[in-house]
């Protein structure tokens, strides 16, 4: 299949490593040119060295705190510089503590918020006008399978994320016109960085083996094993392509089969 985004710009935020990096790999193979960033100067610039070593294209790193508006406006100015347009969002943060609802204050919800709904709404309101301008877009916002069904123990997670849905879903529906579709992915259990450190987290607490607890994580999810990173970049090129272009306001899971639900 031919998805037929060669040339096109993307964002894509958080991705010096997981699931960012891996959708900064999977459009880089498409040869979109892409723009990543994440706190860390040193791991964004790294990443984006690897990722133009691997596949022999240039790659804009630009260190950028997705809850600091200034930052942001950075991120857009260093793109727009560089690229004079943007085609592609993919949006993506990292997670809040975890814990239950009543280890935590307000306050933690009101940052969690910042973090995960209202980062995303920021980086959609800084890039949308291209889009429109240009009247060709995908906007694509990652979230957890924690939106279709609440997991235990991560009740900032749980909270902060569905307004993500609310938000594209509406978008979906007010900028579809413009040729722009605006989609989200789920993901259950995706063998990054943070999920090998929760494994081993667990077995240090539990004392318990490497075995025991991706065995405990396994038993949920009907295909077997833990997704990778590959399989949810390839996700995400399709939705950012042209073969994709009449899903709109959708939400994707990318969990194996884990979700129990029938809608
Ligand atoms: P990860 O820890 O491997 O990577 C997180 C990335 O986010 C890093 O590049 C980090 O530098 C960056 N980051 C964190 N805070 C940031 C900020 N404020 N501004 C810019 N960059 C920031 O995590 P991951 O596994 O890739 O997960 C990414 C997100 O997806 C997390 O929110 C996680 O909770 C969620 N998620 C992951 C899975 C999974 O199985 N991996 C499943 C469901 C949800």
């Amino acid at each position: 299949m031919n998805l037929n985004i060669k040339g096109k710009v993307a964002v894509i935020t958080a991705a010096s490593r997981g699931l960012g990096k891996a959708v900064a790999e999977a459009l880089a193979a498409e040869g979109v040119n892409i723009a990543i960033c994440s706190r860390n100067k040193s791991a964004i610039e790294k990443t984006g060295e690897y990722i133009s070593n691997r596949y022999g294209i240039e790659v804009l790193s630009i260190p950028c705190d997705i809850t600091k508006r200034k930052d942001i406006e950075n991120l857009k100015n260093e793109t727009i510089k560089k690229y004079g347009t943007v085609h592609i969002l993919f949006t993506n943060s990292g997670g809040p503590p975890t814990g239950k609802t009543l280890d935590f204050k307000t306050e933690d919800f009101r940052q969690a918020i910042e973090l995960n709904l209202m980062s995303m709404i920021e980086l959609v309101y800084t890039f949308v006008p291209y889009m429109i301008k240009q009247r060709w877009g995908r906007i694509i916002a990652s979230t957890s399978i924690s939106v279709k069904q609440p997991i235990d123990n991560i009740a900032l997670s749980n909270v902060s994320r569905v307004g993500v849905i609310a938000f594209i879903k509406t978008l979906s529906r007010e900028i579809g016109g413009y040729n722009i579709s605006s989609n989200i992915i789920a993901p259950g259990y995706i063998k990054t960085e943070r999920v090998e450190n929760l494994i081993r987290n667990r077995m240090e607490k539990e004392k318990i083996s490497y075995e025991d607890v991706s065995g405990d994580i396994i038993k949920n999810i009907p295909l077997k094993r833990i997704g990778k990173p590959e399989e949810f970049g390839s996700l995400v090129a399709y939705l950012s392509s042209e073969a994709a272009a009449y899903i709109n306001g959708e939400t994707i899971l990318i969990d194996g089969g884990m979700y129990k639900g029938l809608f």
